[in-house]
């Protein structure tokens, strides 16, 4: 994990002035995985995030507008405050 992102990893809740604790936001699938089981940094199923850019596409024949996904799929890293349970993510750059 970047250098960068460690030093500027949230401590203080900005909510409660609680303690933030690092953690992982995740769906269905890696729901039905134990909890002994060690997720991989770079592991597929996790939380992404990717910039987007305004793009056209077409689907039988119509064409309309939406996002297109560009650059590295970043993993998502969010931090929870013990005391008022406010959520804070990051997607840092990968090392
Ligand atoms: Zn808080």
């Amino acid at each position: 994990m970047a250098g960068k992102f460690m030093a500027m990893a949230p401590t203080v809740c900005p909510k409660c002035s609680g303690v933030m604790e690092e953690g992982l936001r995740f769906d269905y699938k890696l729901g039905e995985l134990s909890d002994d089981y060690v997720i991989e940094d770079k592991e597929l199923v996790r939380e992404r995030w990717q910039k987007t850019e305004v793009a056209v596409g077409k689907f039988l024949g119509r064409e309309y507008t939406g996002k297109r996904r560009i650059g590295p799929r970043l993993a998502v890293i969010t931090f929870r405050c013990v005391d008022c349970g406010y959520l804070e993510s990051y997607a840092p750059p990968t090392a």
